[in-house]
């Protein structure tokens, strides 16, 4: 076995080594989900909704350790991580609530109406699922998908970014503390190459939050077996001031939805297009607004700002803002790698960028923005469009009419008016394009584990 060191990205110090998964140990895991799995589908859904009850009640009673490690660990402000841990509540709820309704058998005709062969549609559990995790949301992210798969009858083997690896011990911790049985959900240990070892075993689904580029490589790799993929990831997330708005409001709504956990979400504001008759105005409201937020440690509960969770996004970021400034762009609030330990860069703000601009087209997942004018919506349009990815757009005006119409010209998942960075459990969480491949949450997220079986049923002649 090897070891897996767990660094403090405030610190750079190691906080704990944890031991590794490896190929073998990975496949046994795999075999006694396999085993577990069959009873747990038969069990009765009464059964399986109070396990995942105990478990949110469990999230709630024990909210301060488990913020703790997720700050340690990925440098979140210890604020921040509560919040995501006391809002992951209302998301399960919404899976006990509707979970009965997703699993009702359909009634497609009866034998009266095709002349003999009543027609009835029951829906399985998916069986073995893969759920591969990213690190900047665990518990939003990986309730998203285990929860539902649990609830409707899969195992589940949970890979955790390894960076979140003491959140992902926690929840299997929790589970077991709820009284879930052994192997319907386990923990995966390891970094990328043992993400590869979980996908080479014959697993029934795929469910991976991530990267594009990784994206790319776990859909490869799930297509060798044929197993059901979904794929939720990243974005480049467009935001339209228009030139009717609150310009003060809208620029601390901006700064907030593109700094919030330090820029690291998948739905970040990562690009603003500003009406030039507000351009201006709205670009010194924005540098204000972000130098009200408080940065350092990310212990202090009124630290809004951390350190990046990985010190390899230092470089990328330092370069999409050299390559910027090189083009032509001009800095509005100067910021970047801070020299002390741990991994940290202080916020970046940039005006007059275009799309030749790395810090336009390529997703930052940091605390830079960079903003653009546009002489009036039609324009707008064009450059919200202009990118490979689909995950969320916003616009600002007081005018709805004025927001949808330019709203459901653009390809994406999500779609905001006078809001932005926002996630509902209601509602089918799905990227267009390179943001990936089916949903989670809402009615669709439930369904993504349930595979239909199609019932022909003549009675005897
Ligand atoms: P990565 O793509 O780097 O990693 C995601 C997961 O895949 C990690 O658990 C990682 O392990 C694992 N992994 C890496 N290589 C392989 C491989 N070859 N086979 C199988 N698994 C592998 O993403 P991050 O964790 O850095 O997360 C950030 C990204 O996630 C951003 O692009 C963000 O936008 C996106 N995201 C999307 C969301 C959405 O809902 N659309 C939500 C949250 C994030 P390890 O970390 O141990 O290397």
């Amino acid at each position: 076995m090897s070891t897996l060191d767990i660094i403090n990205p405030a610190t750079g110090q190691i906080v704990r080594a944890v031991e590794a998964d490896t190929e073998a140990t990975v496949a046994r895991k795999v075999a006694e989900a396999r085993e577990a799995q069959r009873a747990w589908a038969a069990s009765a859904l009464e059964t399986r909704i109070s396990v995942i009850g105990r478990f949110k009640a469990l999230l709630s009673e024990q909210i301060e350790a488990l913020a703790a490690t997720q700050t340690e660990e990925t440098g979140k402000p210890i604020s921040q991580a509560r919040g995501e841990i006391q809002a992951t509540g209302p998301r399960i709820d919404f899976f006990l609530e509707h979970v009965a309704e997703a699993l009702q058998p359909v009634a497609a005709a009866s034998a009266a109406q095709t002349g003999g062969t009543a027609e009835q549609i029951t829906y399985d559990a998916m069986g073995v699922v893969a759920n591969i995790s990213a690190w900047n949301y665990p518990w939003f992210v990986g309730t998203n998908v285990y929860i539902p798969a649990l609830l409707t009858g899969s195992a589940v083997l949970y890979k955790p970014s390894e960076i979140a690896t003491g959140t992902g011990l926690h929840m299997a911790r929790l589970m077991t503390e709820a009284g879930l049985p052994q192997g319907l959900f386990t923990p995966i240990i390891g970094g990328g190459d043992v993400g590869a070892a979980l996908l080479a075993q014959p697993v029934d689904g795929v469910f991976f939050t991530g990267s594009y580029a990784t994206g790319v490589k776990v859909a490869e790799a799930a297509a060798r077996q044929l197993a059901h993929v979904q794929l939720e990831l990243g974005g480049k997330d467009p935001l339209y001031v228009c030139d009717d708005v609150d310009v003060a409001a809208v620029a601390a709504a901006a700064a907030d939805g593109a700094f919030y956990n330090a820029g690291q979400s998948c739905c970040a504001v990562e690009r603003i297009y500003v009406h030039r008759a507000v351009y201006d105005e709205f670009v010194e409201a924005l540098v204000e607004a972000v130098k009200g937020f408080k940065v350092g440690d990310p212990t202090d509960p009124e630290t809004y700002l951390g350190p990046l969770a990985r010190q390899a996004q230092v470089p990328v970021l330092q370069g999409q803002v050299k390559d910027a400034v090189a083009k032509g762009a001009r800095v509005c609030l100067e910021g970047g790698p801070v020299d002390k330990p741990g991994a940290w860069f202080s916020p970046v703000v940039l005006a007059d960028v275009d799309h030749s601009m790395e810090i336009m087209v390529e997703e930052s997942f940091g605390p830079v923005i960079g903003v653009q004018a546009v002489e009036d919506d039609l324009q707008a349009v064009a450059r919200m469009q202009d990118t490979r990815y689909g995950l969320t757009s916003s616009v600002y005006t007081p005018d709805e009419a004025r927001a949808r119409r330019i709203l459901s010209q653009i390809k994406s998942g999500s779609v905001y008016w006078n809001c932005c960075d926002r996630v509902s459990p209601r509602m089918p969480w799905t990227g267009r394009g390179h943001s990936g491949v089916g949903s989670t949450l809402g009615m669709e997220g439930i369904r993504s584990f349930l595979v239909p079986r199609s019932w022909h049923l003549r009675g005897p002649a």
